[in-house]
């Protein structure tokens, strides 16, 4: 088996057994995106001399005898919305196109003391403002299945780097659906944990109260891995729980007995592509064989999650991002004739249309006038839908559902009209809206040959049951295909 379709725990074993260098495996992977990432655009930076020097040095304290970390040796690319010192973090947009942050997130520097190694950074929508990173001002990111289809957003990225074997291991963020969505398009597992999990600290803000950053791997089992080592109190981020970091990897390969999985009546209906529900239907029922309980349950105030989440994510990005002004940071413009000139036009070429459009709307929402009938008639209804969640978890541990009601979408399919885009986003925002983990796994494959992912949600701060929910069907149903067969 060549090193870039192994696992995470096979690349661990290899490199704990010292069969294998940290050097040959990041030297593998750096050759796959050098012959593919041509094709597909997951990248916008690659750092490969620094991953080797970082590998050399992984490799010869292991030879020494020292102690290295839990992902000592496995290369990991990141979306470029969380912030590595010396190394640019664009977000996708002319506005931060040259921006090199003086420090690393949170996540970085936890990923430097577990000892994983940074191969580079994952191109995305603007800001994570999209489902298709067809949004990106640095480039285009195709479905490694097809490439004439989209690889999902916003981290499609880091989704299209796992699925194609440009790294085994990847971190996105998640405001609405961001990690999930393409996960399940490219066929790999993502997951989202809970509000407040993982720290934020220097990840760019989108929409403060959804943000989340999360793993992306090939199977459960790397996911929990790199949960594990993200995970955990950080007072930089004053949304961090005061937890430890979770020890899911312990745990993952233990079925649960008595497993509750709820299915909500509400998630299937009118939209949803037949081969999608099939691949959900199939799913619960490999459950249903493993011995668990199948609940109807209901969440009757989904059908506002989709305005609620764009109005509120519209008012928190607008509010965020208000700090572009060309002074504080960002792209400055060469032509004005005074201050305020000067911020416009910044603003005006700095940004693309889908951001200018949500800085319009959130704007609006919250203005004077518009403020009572709006954010905070949509904070009212997030209440409501947390409210449907906690009741729904008195009976069930899991819900599953479709992650997007269709399979990939072809490139250029859904630009055209950004409500139709937004509407997408049904499975998925409702999530972010009450803070819970939500986890996409692979669960099958469209007839035309593009993947199909199962959705679970738990209850807050039940990623531990969460993921052996999902290793549990996992085992049944086979670690997710690579995008390329052979010649990877
Ligand atoms: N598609 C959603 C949006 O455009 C989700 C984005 C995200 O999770 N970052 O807002």
């Amino acid at each position: 088996m060549s090193l870039v379709t192994s696992t995470t725990s096979e690349l661990l074993g290899q490199l704990a057994s010292r069969s294998v260098s940290a050097v040959e495996v990041t030297q593998s992977y750096l050759d796959a995106i050098q012959r593919r990432d041509g094709q597909v655009g997951a990248l916008l930076s690659v750092t490969a001399d620094s991953a080797l020097a970082q590998a050399a040095e992984v490799d010869r304290r292991r030879a020494a005898g020292e102690a290295v970390g839990a992902l000592a040796g496995l290369p990991i690319v990141l979306k470029d919305n969380i912030c590595t010192q010396g190394i640019k973090t664009t977000c996708a947009s002319k506005m931060l196109k040259d921006f090199v942050p003086p420090y690393d997130a949170h996540v970085a520097t936890r990923l430097k003391q577990a000892d994983a190694i940074l191969l580079g950074k994952a191109n995305l929508d603007e800001f994570a403002m999209g489902s298709s990173s067809e949004n990106s001002a640095l480039g285009k990111t195709v479905n490694p299945w097809s490439f004439e289809h989209a690889a999902g957003g916003s981290s499609g990225g880091s989704a299209a780097a796992v699925s194609a074997g440009f790294a085994p291991l990847a971190l996105g963020s998640d405001t609405g659906g961001s990690i999930r969505q393409p996960a399940s398009f490219c066929g790999v597992v993502g997951l989202k944990p809970t509000y407040g999990r993982v720290s934020r600290f220097g990840l760019v803000a989108y929409a403060s109260s959804l943000d989340q950053i999360g793993p992306f791997a090939r199977d459960v089992s790397g996911a929990a891995l790199l949960l594990d080592a993200i995970s955990g109190h950080d007072r930089r981020d004053s949304t961090s729980v005061d937890a430890p970091p979770t020890l899911t990897a312990a745990t993952v390969e233990q079925p649960l007995s008595g497993l509750r999985v709820g299915i909500a009546r509400e998630h299937f209906v009118a939209g949803l592509d037949p081969e999608v529900e099939a691949a959900v239907r199939r799913a619960v029922e490999v459950y249903k064989s493993l011995g668990a309980t199948i609940v109807d349950i209901s969440l009757p105030h989904s059908k506002y999650a989709i305005a609620v989440y764009y109005l509120i994510a519209c008012s928190e990005a607008s509010s965020n991002l208000a700090r572009y002004d060309g002074v504080h940071y960002g792209h400055r413009a060469t032509e004005f004739s005074n201050l305020v000139e000067m911020y416009k036009a910044s603003r005006s070429e700095g940004f693309g249309d889908e951001v200018k459009r949500r800085i319009m709307l959130g704007a609006y929402a919250l203005s004077a006038g518009y403020y009572d009938a709006y954010y905070l008639k949509a904070l009212k209804v997030r209440r409501l839908i947390r409210q449907d969640f906690d009741a729904a978890f008195q009976n069930v541990d899991v819900i599953a559902s479709p992650v997007n009601p269709t399979p990939a979408f072809k490139l250029g399919e859904m630009t055209a009209d950004p409500l139709k885009m937004y509407l997408a986003d049904i499975y998925t925002i409702s999530a972010n809206l009450a803070g819970l983990p939500g986890i996409s796994i692979p669960a099958g494959m469209s007839a035309s040959g593009l993947p199909i992912g199962l959705q679970l949600l738990a209850a807050p701060f039940e990623e531990e049951k969460l993921l052996r929910a999902a290793r549990m069907f996992e085992r049944e149903h086979g670690p997710a295909p690579m995008s390329w067969k052979s010649g990877v």
